[in-house]
């Protein structure tokens, strides 16, 4: 029996196939029909460039619906789908291509020249461009294929993507995800989140990262629903569109920068059924003020490449600002001592490593077995390296990354916990706490501050609002405010860039 992720999306093709699956904000598109002749097609060019099954086809490309035919074309002729950040560049490409091996790379018009240089050194038999109208001599050799295609039959455990993990430190690892970690997370969050054929998602996300592309894309193919797809995030944009969707999911930048709208209110977004964030943390302040707003409470998810999503809110019941809700069906997770090579169980409410176990973990890292041994324990528990707590209710709540941790004097300082207190001061927008090389301590405990428009507060009302609230090894030993926090396309703060920044303030 065939158990890739187009398999299973074949059973839950909506009745109607002339339905869209895609549509653009200009009306173009794909219907499910569209898309499963558009599939066929690529996977039939795919075949003819001499794409076998289990070799890689990276991808880096603009976003566009053809990106996604793309995609499930890969799945359908067995082979894996390797997409890349945009952003990417010469010798970041080159380690993927020398580390993936893939046997085609596909690129954008633009790019043709240097990726043929980059493929030629890195051994690459195949380059073909996509771009973002459709254009590209991969669509020219598309064009005019047979509109039916024999899926190449894959095992649940067989890959279905490589996935880099971004890596702040050290080399990016290609995360392998299998057909059956696809379709038991999309099968979860369909159930999840009640996501039917009814259902239109505004699709702002890049699609070369697990949100974009797995949690969004295949849980409404595998409910029949439609997207419409917007090829960046563009607020202005966004709030002009939602009375077109039921649906949203996003990064918690999305949120921050709707409530900057005065358009966002009670009634642009009645007729909503859900939001949903995730991939960075969404502070319990845009929660409370989001709902304040629109009456609606946002509701937290909390996943990653290696593990797809993990825990959520619930879609009946109560939405906790500041936790990302309970495990998903089939996912088991515990709490563990970090500074124990064993797994050590942490009793109820304390911090600690989260692991996840279930059929929604990674296969491994390519061709990296020391890694993959390092965070992948003997008895299936993947070490998330992100540090948490179950609260007696059962909600899980994120307290920071188990690399984010300062070790002050000694003591462990999970920076979430001083954010939370800063962002509620006067004047202060937003915070990040790093720990940089400090003579005494260290690492010491430094608050970065995003200041409002005309109201900065000093560093000693910052530590005396402080004072009292947090024992005094957590206490920052400098407060500094800067115009912005770096961010990565995923929302995420990039705290290396802010430790880099400040790495001489105590020396
Ligand atoms: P990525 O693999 O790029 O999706 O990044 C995964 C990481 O993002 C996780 O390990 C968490 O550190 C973080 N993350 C994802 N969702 C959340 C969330 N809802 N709250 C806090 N952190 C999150």
């Amino acid at each position: 029996m065939n158990q890739s992720l187009f398999a299973e999306v074949g059973k839950h093709l909506p009745s109607d196939l002339s339905k869209p699956f895609i549509r653009t904000p200009l009306g173009g598109g794909y219907s499910y029909a569209d898309m499963l002749r558009s599939t066929s097609q690529f996977a039939h060019a795919l075949v003819e460039l001499g794409v076998q099954p289990g070799d890689r086809v990276a991808v880096q490309v603009d976003k566009s619906p053809e990106t996604v035919m793309l995609y499930l074309a890969v799945l359908r002729a067995g082979a894996v789908y390797l997409p890349l950040n945009s952003g990417y560049t010469g010798d970041e490409l080159r380690y993927f291509l020398d580390d993936a091996e893939p046997s085609l790379f596909v690129c954008a018009p633009a790019f043709e020249a240097q990726a043929r240089e980059l493929a030629k050194v890195s051994g690459v038999a195949h380059v073909e461009t996509l771009g973002d109208a459709g254009d590209g001599s991969l669509m020219d050799r598309v064009h005019g294929k047979p509109g039916r295609f024999a899926d190449v039959e894959r095992a649940a455990s067989d890959l279905a993507a490589i996935l880099y993990t971004s890596g702040t430190t050290g080399r990016s690892k290609g995360a392998m995800i299998s057909h059956g970690n696809l379709v038991s997370n999309a099968r979860a969050l369909v159930g999840a989140w009640q996501i039917t054929s009814e259902d239109w998602l505004l699709h702002a996300l890049p699609i070369f990262h697990i949100h974009g592309l797995f949690v969004a894309c295949n849980s409404l193919l595998m409910a029949g629903g439609s997207m419409l797809f917007l090829s960046k995030f563009d607020v202005a944009q966004m709030l002009r569109l939602l009375p077109q969707v039921n649906l949203l999911m996003g990064v918690p930048t999305f949120y921050t920068r709707l409530l900057d709208q005065p358009g966002l209110s009670r009634e642009a977004v009645a007729h909503m059924r859900l939001f949903i964030s995730g991939s960075a943390p969404l502070t319990a302040e845009t929660h409370k003020a989001f709902s304040e707003r629109t009456g609606m409470a946002i509701l937290e998810r909390y996943g990653m490449t290696e593990t797809g999503m993990n825990t959520s809110n619930p879609l009946d019941g109560e939405r906790i600002a500041g936790t990302v809700g309970f495990p998903l069906p089939g996912v088991e997770l515990r709490i563990t001592d970090p500074a124990q090579a064993e797994p050590t169980l942490l009793p109820q409410g304390e911090p600690g490593m989260i692991e996840v176990r279930g059929p929604n973990v990674f296969q491994g890292y390519w061709r990296m077995p020391e890694k993959t041994a390092e965070e992948l324990r003997a008895d299936g528990y993947f070490m998330t390296g992100d540090i948490g707590f179950v609260d007696d209710r059962g909600y899980v709540q994120i307290v920071g990354r188990n690399k984010d941790m300062i070790i002050s004097g000694g003591f462990n300082v999970y920076p979430k916990e001083l954010e939370e207190i800063l962002d509620t001061l006067p004047g202060v927008v937003e915070s990040a706490v790093i720990g940089v090389p400090h003579p005494d301590f260290g690492e010491g405990v430094t608050a970065v501050l995003v200041a409002g428009k005309d109201q900065a507060p000093t560093e000693a009302q910052v530590l005396a609002a402080l004072d009292g609230k947090l024992a005094r090894f957590k206490q920052p030993k400098r407060v500094m405010v800067v115009d912005a926090l770096p961010r990565n396309v995923m929302g995420k703060v990039q705290k290396n860039v802010l430790r880099e920044q400040f790495k001489a303030l105590y020396s």
